[in-house]
């Protein structure tokens, strides 16, 4: 494979065009819809895609599913950037949906419109489970890592993968692609497959998407060109902790000049205190001791970087028997824990009354946090944790 970059010239897609392949083994099978470059500066996604596509043809007949190739930010992937009015993976909230049509809609409006009414018309006609697999890039250099939103199918998907697991980073953001496909019931999978311009990162998604395609129930590996080396390729970018947890998100606007110190790579050892930036105020510290992750070395964004912290297995173990058994929906007899009426999976936990119960407890039991309201925490836990509403039988 040597047309990687596919120099900048090229546009990869035209404005508008998003449905790269669609391929259809058995109709009532589970379904994966693989997105690529939902951030136009990142074309490492949609290349891997290309290839798999070319590949397909002989494959199809196999396919114990559907199988479909999307392309994300198509506008903005001309001129690879990361986005020309918005950031497109922040722009799946219930505001952008309901916008009513303008004459001037913003370039993202339109990708969203576009990317919502494909997978509308795929989702509709899906019988079994639905998994959706994200490839995106970064900026920084280092191991490439899963991000999964924490809901049990996520988790039981995401470990089938021999790679590094960031839980909790879906909390930190809101109007994400994977999000809004976490609200509808779809098992998700985020991939950061390496840094922006390395070839690397091409292959790395493209042993990702192989690799889904398998564990998704979809195509035997022995159909699966290459399947050692794809495997095998997974197995050996690993080098990162098996399973991290984000607890901090350093948040910048455009006027605070914030400007990352050099050299930090993910999954960095970082020490509270430490200098790793400088923005208008001063210098930025790390405000806790734990692992860097995904540092911003490029003009845009919103994301200055985050901090995590190793989870032992043992935690993710409990928490399934937790959930299994029931406990969430006993939270709300705790004192200082309310329900919302009208939302049962929404709860309302009064911090002066529920110390004992710090993040940690509600996110042992699949809730988020949504934000605070004064001395109150608001959190809110998927509906569709443990139960696929996809599935027919
Ligand atoms: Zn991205």
């Amino acid at each position: 494979m040597d047309n990687f970059g596919a120099s900048k010239d090229d546009p990869l897609v035209e404005p508008g065009e998003h449905v790269i392949g669609a391929f259809v083994g058995d109709p009532a099978g589970p379904t994966l819809i693989v997105v690529g470059s939902v951030h136009g500066n990142e074309p490492a996604g949609l290349i891997a895609i290309k290839w798999v596509a070319e590949q397909m043809p002989g494959i199809e007949k196999h396919l114990k599913g559907r199988l479909f190739l999307i392309a994300g930010n198509s506008r903005a992937l001309g001129d690879r950037v990361r986005f020309i009015d918005q950031d497109l993976n922040r722009a799946w909230t219930a505001d952008e949906f309901s916008a009513r049509p303008r004459s001037d809609p913003s370039s993202e409006h339109l990708e969203l419109t576009e990317l919502v009414q494909i997978f509308d018309s795929i989702l509709i006609k899906s019988s079994d489970e639905v998994f959706i697999l994200d490839l995106h890039s970064t900026s920084a250099s280092g191991v490439p890592f899963a991000t999964v939103g924490d809901t049990l199918r996520n988790r039981d998907f995401a470990m089938r993968f021999p790679v590094t697991v960031l839980l909790g980073i879906e909390e930190q953001l809101d109007g994400t692609m994977l999000e809004h496909f976490n609200e509808l019931g779809a098992v998700t999978l985020g991939f950061e497959g390496g840094s922006h311009g390395s070839p690397d990162t091409v292959n790395n998604h493209e042993s990702m998407i192989w690799a889904a395609l398998a564990h998704a129930g979809l195509l035997d590996p022995v159909h699966i060109p290459d399947a050692d080396r794809h495997f095998a390729r997974l197995g050996e970018i690993a080098t990162g902790p098996r399973i991290v947890e984000v607890r901090y998100r350093h948040a910048i606007s455009a006027t605070d000049g914030f400007e990352m110190d050099p050299g930090y790579n993910n999954f960095d050892e970082v020490t509270k205190g430490e200098r790793v930036g400088v923005d208008k105020n001063g210098a930025v510290h790390a405000p806790e001791t734990g692992l860097m992750l995904m540092p911003l070395y490029q003009r845009l964004g919103t994301d200055g970087f985050f901090i995590g912290r190793k989870v032992a297995p043992f935690w993710l173990w409990l928490s399934a028997i937790l959930r299994k058994i029931g406990v969430q929906r006993m939270v709300h007899w705790l004192p200082g824990v309310t329900q919302t009426p009208g939302d049962p999976e929404r709860l309302i936990v009064n911090t002066r009354v529920a110390r004992l119960f710090p993040l940690q407890i509600f996110h042992l039991l699949g809730y988020r946090r949504r934000r605070w309201d004064g001395d109150k925490l608001i959190v809110r836990r998927r509906r569709h944790d443990t139960v696929s509403p996809f599935r027919r039988n």
